[in-house]
């Protein structure tokens, strides 16, 4: 089953050595240190209750070596559902003490009895299930779904207090607890795929056996479809908490049928590729059946009751992760100027879950150390659509692809030239990928913060770079924009093969714009040897720029203040009545 991710906080150097030495047992852990205090670690952050409050609320689970008040104080606001809150331990420094804080359904105390095997300490377990029989029924291992968890809760109290239990069905997990089973036992723990209500004396747990395999449903309507199958499943008396995925040809993966479906029954959409499908059987064009077949190898039961869907019975558990591939994924994100303080929370969630990194090397080098395991694409700043084009076939193998551009990734960047290519050559297994841009801080936007606010008012941007549209066409614009009075943001304004482009737009520009019209030159904006300087219109020497730099150029209406220690802020004001 899919692990949810794990971090592990640390607030001093001193502690690095323990994460280091739990992280080799939990390979889902990524290790966080408060910054300054803390080297060689994954994850560097400046506040810790702003992180682990986005870590609780991302579903990470959380141990903190810290002590237990922190980690209370820091969360309390946030507690509402128990059934919800990921895992929270704390751990003492020294490693003496493991206390699982919340989390208790979600597996806390068997992280914690974990992490205190490998420390060879006994861990602080509090919960009296588990404490007695070695198991909290009201969480279940992967695999498995209790149908009446309300009543986990008494039921459990009453084995406490020493009413006898019967088991029926098959769940190894059980059989390794403490529960003191006896045949004729007064209560009931029932493992089954059938639909069973469930009592206070009587558990049922579902087991994950059962296939849902899909065939041919891209002109379907959902919800026809889903209540079609609701019906097979109550007259094969089938839980539709059984159910471990819903499984599809790849082709299919562009069916919002299949994802709506999955979404109804809480479980993955997996796809099957020709080569999956083949492990099995080897149709010419598969049909649901085939590809149910394929999902559970010979299945116990196969309910075939229409050639849009097949219900199988598997003889095991079924784990979706195994099987197939998911359908895909693409997010295209802008990692800001340059700084990590300019980097979205978003952004970083979307690295920490990537299994490939596509971008120029530059871009990839700011960003490794946050997308841990993801296997980078580098390329050259030019090939933007091959670069997209590879980004889309890895995503249709139903990988977590991230597209890294500096800035914001729809400005002059990565974002449009994968629309580009979708538009161009739509090839029908990137129909399923689900796409997704994450917005960064552009240079422009830097640039004006860290001088005032020079796009205070109506303002426009402008590459200058012909590499990819005339000259001509630049020109007009520029001479449009002036006259229009816009605050122009010149991005690519020089680079080695470019030269003149700068001059020539300066010149535009002094045909219409006052000499005096402040000019702010921005350059490695968020990165070592940041510098912002301002000038004028007329003054502006072009070789003071080149491709790490962004210019803006004022209005009629932008002004300068130089304060008294000499620092100067430029600004385009709002009111244009209070001139
Ligand atoms: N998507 C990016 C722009 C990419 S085009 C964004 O939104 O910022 C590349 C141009 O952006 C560079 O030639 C330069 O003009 C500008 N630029 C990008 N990063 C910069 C930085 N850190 N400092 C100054 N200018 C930058």
């Amino acid at each position: 089953m899919s692990k949810r991710p794990m971090a592990i906080v640390v607030l001093g150097q001193a502690s690095v050595p323990l994460a280091r030495q739990l992280m080799a047992g939990l390979p889902e852990a990524t290790l966080y240190g408060l910054a300054g205090r803390t080297t060689d670690v994954d994850v560097s952050f400046s506040h810790f209750g702003e992180t682990v409050r986005h870590l609780f609320s991302q579903g990470s689970a959380i141990v903190g070596i810290c002590a237990t008040g922190i980690l209370i104080r820091t969360l309390a606001p946030l507690l509402s559902d128990k059934r919800a809150e990921p895992p929270v331990l704390a751990i003492a420094e020294d490693g003496s003490a493991v206390v699982p804080l919340l989390g208790g359904l979600s597996g806390a105390n068997e992280v914690a009895c974990q992490i205190a095997a490998a420390l060879s300490v006994k861990a602080a377990i509090t919960a009296t299930g588990k404490l007695r029989f070695n198991v909290v029924l009201e969480n279940p291992p992967p695999g498995y779904r209790l149908a009446n968890p309300d009543q986990a809760k008494s039921f459990t109290s009453d084995l406490l207090s020493g009413i006898s239990v019967r088991l029926e069905g098959d769940a190894p997990w059980l059989n390794h607890s403490s529960i003191p089973f006896t045949p004729d036992g007064v209560y009931r723990i029932e493992v089954t795929e059938s639909r069973r209500e469930g009592t206070p004396q009587h558990l049922v747990y579902h087991p994950t056996k059962l296939a849902i395999a899909l065939h041919r449903t891209t002109t379907l309507d959902a919800d026809e479809l889903l209540s079609q199958i609701h019906q097979a499943l109550e007259r094969a008396d089938l839980s539709p908490a059984a159910v471990a995925g819903i499984f599809a040809p790849v082709e299919e993966a562009a069916s919002s049928a299949v994802g709506t479906i999955a979404q109804r029954f809480r479980v993955p959409a997996r796809f099957l590729t020709a080569a999956d499908l083949e492990a099995a059987i080897v149709p010419a064009t598969p049909t649901a059946t085939d590809v149910a077949i394929a999902v559970t190898g010979t299945p116990e039961r196969l309910i075939s009751p229409s050639p849009h869907f097949t219900l199988a019975v598997a003889k095991q558990i079924l784990d979706p992760q195994t099987i197939g591939q998911p359908p895909g994924r693409l997010d295209i994100i802008g990692t800001g100027p340059g700084a990590a303080a300019w980097m979205s929370p978003e952004v970083k969630t979307i690295l920490q879950a990537a299994t490939d990194l596509v971008g120029y090397k530059t871009y990839l080098d700011l960003v490794s150390d946050l997308a841990i395991g993801a296997q980078r694409h580098e390329s050259d700043n030019r090939q933007e659509l091959d670069r997209a084009c590879q980004a889309l076939d890895l995503a249709a193998m139903g990988r977590s692809v991230v597209v890294v551009s500096s800035g914001d990734p729809g400005i002059y960047a990565m974002a449009a030239a994968v629309f580009e290519v979708l538009d161009r050559q739509m090839k029908p297994e990137w129909q399923g990928i689900d796409i997704h841009v994450a917005p960064g801080i552009s240079a422009m936007q830097a640039a004006a913060a860290a001088i005032g606010a020079p796009l205070g008012h109506d303002f426009c941007a402008i590459s200058l770079s012909d590499l990819l549209k005339p000259w001509d066409r630049i020109e007009q614009r520029i001479r449009a924009a002036a006259q229009a009075d816009f605050v122009i943001a010149f991005y690519n304004p020089v680079s080695s093969q470019r030269r003149w482009q700068l001059a020539e737009s300066q010149r535009v520009l002094l045909e219409v714009r006052s000499p005096q019209t402040p000019v702010v030159l921005a350059r490695n904006l968020g990165r070592s040897g940041q510098t912002v300087t301002v000038t004028s219109l007329s003054d502006l020497n072009p070789e003071s720029a080149d491709m790490r730099t962004v210019v803006l150029v004022g209005s009629s209406k932008t002004r300068c203040i130089t304060r008294a220690d000499g620092k100067t802020w430029v600004y385009t004001p709002r009111h244009y009545a209070l001139e």
